[in-house]
């Protein structure tokens, strides 16, 4: 039998709640709106499912692969065959107790700083114009405008590839720059803890309005893109090295160099993630023998890469 198969009976036979789709467009689950189709993806229904799903999974050694709410990932044009592990609205729940904000993986990060801003606290405004879930932020440590998950995260509930659920602690994490140890020993992030500080609601909905204008004037949000898709290089920053490189408007399919920032890729109509890989590698080029400064990659790639 095989591994979709599999999975499928699992799901029927033990699932009241989970969602399951067959050769599933990958465009309606990216910010990019690119890549090929997965055999298989699921959309568990709470931690529990989750929970259970993951660890049949583990047992049966099926490939798997996790993702929140695809606005860090490139998927390949000739789509996935791992199963794929959608960890959503479902998973969602976000609670307050004094000064500690629980969310479950899924929740958005707008959603979950606008409830920090309901019980006035203040130390997520930084998040709430990052288009992920709690889950893919903490896998990424996000940061924006001077924060970053780092700053404010406590512990988080995480099932290992053991199976096990486990709580660890921040000095567990090795967060760094848009790093975290999730993205070597392949934990799955349930939960987060945050600890968060009295603040005074109207100041903080004010910094983050304030926030997201500044995000509106600078950032092409009216294009499908997955945010800087390079790492800003020590001593550099990558929109002006891309910019000086005259590159500003370049496109190579549907994909091209932002004008309003360049350190936006944009999906400036039917790009293919092909296109996408292929302005990445100029702009690699380009930056290397203009500034001999080497780009890496933020957003993370998924899928079949290596038969295209
Ligand atoms: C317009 C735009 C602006 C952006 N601005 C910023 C910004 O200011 N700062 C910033 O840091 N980022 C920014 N990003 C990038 C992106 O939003 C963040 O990296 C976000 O945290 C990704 O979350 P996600 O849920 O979309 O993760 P996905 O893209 O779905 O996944 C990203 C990675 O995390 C892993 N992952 C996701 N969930 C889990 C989980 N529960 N357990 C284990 N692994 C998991 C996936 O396997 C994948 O490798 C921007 C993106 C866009 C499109």
């Amino acid at each position: 039998m095989s591994h979709t198969a599999k999975v499928v009976n699992f799901i029927k036979m033990n699932f009241a709640e989970t969602l399951f789709f067959l050769n599933e467009d990958m465009k309606k689950h990216t910010s990019f709106k690119t890549g090929g189709r997965a055999d298989l993806l699921i959309e568990p229904g709470d931690i529990l499912e989750l929970q259970v799903l993951i660890q049949y999974i583990l047992k049966e050694n099926i490939p798997f692969i996790i993702i929140g709410h695809g606005s860090n990932i490139i998927v390949s044009d000739n789509g996935i065959r791992q199963v794929v592990i959608k960890i959503g609205k479902n998973l969602s729940k976000c609670t307050v107790e004094n000064d500690k904000l629980e969310a479950e993986a899924g929740a958005l990060l707008a959603d979950v700083s606008q409830e920090a801003q309901k019980n006035g606290l203040s130390g997520f405004e930084f998040a709430c114009g990052i288009p992920g879930t709690i889950g893919g932020a903490v896998f990424m440590n996000a940061g924006a405008y001077g924060g970053e998950i780092k700053n404010i995260l406590e512990e988080v509930l995480v099932l290992t590839l053991e199976g096990e659920l486990v709580i660890k602690k921040i000095n567990e994490l090795e967060l760094g720059y848009r790093t975290s140890i999730m993205q070597t020993n392949g934990d799955i992030i349930l939960k987060a803890k945050f600890l968060l500080k009295k603040g005074n609601k109207e100041e903080i909905q004010k910094e983050m309005d304030e926030l997201s204008r500044k995000r509106e004037e600078t950032q092409p949000l009216e294009y499908p893109s997955a945010g800087s898709a390079f790492k800003r290089p020590v001593g550099h920053f990558t929109g002006k090295l891309i910019q000086e490189t005259n590159l500003r408007g370049y496109q190579i399919g549907g994909a091209q160099v932002s004008m309003k920032h360049a350190g936006f890729i944009i999906n400036a109509g039917n790009a293919t993630t092909s296109d996408i890989l292929k302005l990445i590698k100029h702009i690699q080029s380009e930056v290397k023998n203009h500034f001999d400064v080497d780009l890496e990659t933020e957003v993370r790639f998924i899928g079949e890469f290596e038969i295209q």
